[in-house]
């Protein structure tokens, strides 16, 4: 897909959604968030649901203000939900578009309304947009609900991360969500169907639950998953100050935050490089795909499931791959610089040249104003690194 076929195709889905929906649907959806949000490096965040009452010690949805002790759906419809990202700017549908990230600030399966909600938003998504999906859950997902999974990735890759931080401290630190036995069920449960789980390890707490992690591998590896996302520990003052009060020994986040102070509602990243280098060569020798982000297992399962290669949507290739088997530098689309040339002309009428190397696309312009409004207009910016899957820069002659 070019930027022309995005903006046709934008059209022609505006036009067909507005012939289902009456008017109050329409409405509704250009007020909800979904239609103006910026996509986050794991892709557009949708919420199936309000709040989550698993009370994970190290959740941080509590500081951004979503409620804690009660979960509901969405309050919109799942074609409200499709109208509100067709008309998102940075939105790109296809299946080479915007990666969908479900399940960022809620539990998407929490209960049976919120899981149907979920999977109509899923549902509706895959049939119109095309995009893939990824969910991340801590849910159990009995049989009969991965037959349900199962159906829906028939439309269309549906990437699903089993959530396991630790086997032994679960119940002081997500005292309400099921058990990592349960999940591990879910993974088998997912496999028998044919299915591609990826475990999804994180957060690694430094000090807390790293030395959990072989096992929880090993664990995994036996209930079926090919591969794991390693990931790290946002912390604010008040995870912090949760983790004390259960007396966790938190002196080497502490330690690793070097002084930083929490201040507020703040989420710091806890530096845990050297401990994702150690996990990375341990899944390897357990024979897991080690993956370094949401994004790389959203791609890597697009691979396993339809055998296409998609670069990255996070554009990982760049700065962290692991070099799992899709090889995102090599499936590169191909750029037309006629079709960018027509997206820039949007903004800028001078002429502007093109370098592009593997990973970068260089916009020059002749001039440092049409540079700052080129800038300006970063949906522009972010559809074309979405479309041509090369982080752009752009730059004064
Ligand atoms: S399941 Fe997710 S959203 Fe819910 S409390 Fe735990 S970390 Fe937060
Ligand atoms: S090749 Fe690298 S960037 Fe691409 S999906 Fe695999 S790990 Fe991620």
């Amino acid at each position: 897909m070019n930027f022309k076929e995005y903006s046709l195709e934008k059209r022609r889905l505006l036009l067909e959604l507005k012939n289902i929906l009456p008017l109050e649907s329409l409405k509704r959806s250009l007020k909800d968030s979904h239609s103006r949000r910026r996509p986050r490096p794991c892709g557009m965040t949708v919420h199936t649901a309000i709040g989550c009452v698993f009370d994970c010690i190290y959740c941080y949805i509590g500081d951004m203000g979503f409620p804690t002790d009660r979960v509901q759906p969405y309050a919109l419809t799942s074609l409200e939900l499709v109208y509100a990202l067709v008309n998102n700017r940075y939105f790109v549908p296809s299946l080479y578009g915007t990666y969908v990230a479900i399940g960022s600030v809620t539990e998407p399966l929490a209960t049976p309304s919120v899981r149907e909600r979920t999977f109509e938003y899923m549902s509706s998504i895959l049939k119109y947009l095309k995009n893939p999906v990824q969910i991340s859950t801590k849910q159990y997902i009995s049989e009969e609900i991965a037959d349900r999974f199962k159906a829906l990735s028939r439309r269309g890759p549906i990437s699903i991360l089993i959530t396991i931080v630790t086997l032994d401290h679960y119940r002081r630190l997500e005292p309400k969500a099921p058990s990592p036995t349960l999940r591990l069920e879910s993974i088998k449960n997912l496999c028998k169907k044919g299915l591609k789980p990826t475990l999804f390890l994180r957060p690694i707490i430094p000090g807390i639950n790293e030395n959990e992690a072989t096992d929880i591998m090993l664990e995994a590896k036996r209930a079926g998953v090919a591969s794991v996302v390693i990931g790290g520990f946002r912390v604010t003052r008040t995870i912090l100050r949760k983790l004390e009060t259960l007396r966790f020994d938190t002196r080497e986040i502490k330690k690793r935050l070097k002084g930083k102070r929490l201040l507020g509602n703040r989420q710091v990243s806890v530096p845990y490089s050297d401990i994702k280098r150690e996990l990375v060569e341990i899944a390897r020798n357990i024979g897991i795909v080690p993956l370094p982000s949401a994004c790389c297992a959203n791609t890597y399962n697009i691979f396993l499931t339809s055998g296409i290669r998609i670069p990255c949507y996070g554009l990982c290739y760049t700065n962290m791959c692991l070099n799992c088997p899709v090889n995102c530098i090599e499936v590169l689309p191909s750029i037309d610089e006629e079709d960018i040339r027509y997206a820039i002309a949007r903004i800028v009428s001078s002429k502007i040249d093109i370098h592009c190397n593997k990973g970068l696309l260089m916009i020059i312009t002749r001039s440092k104003r049409d540079r700052n409004r080129i800038l300006s207009k970063d949906h522009l910016l972010s559809v074309l690194q979405t479309i041509y899957r090369r982080r752009i820069v752009v730059r004064a002659e």
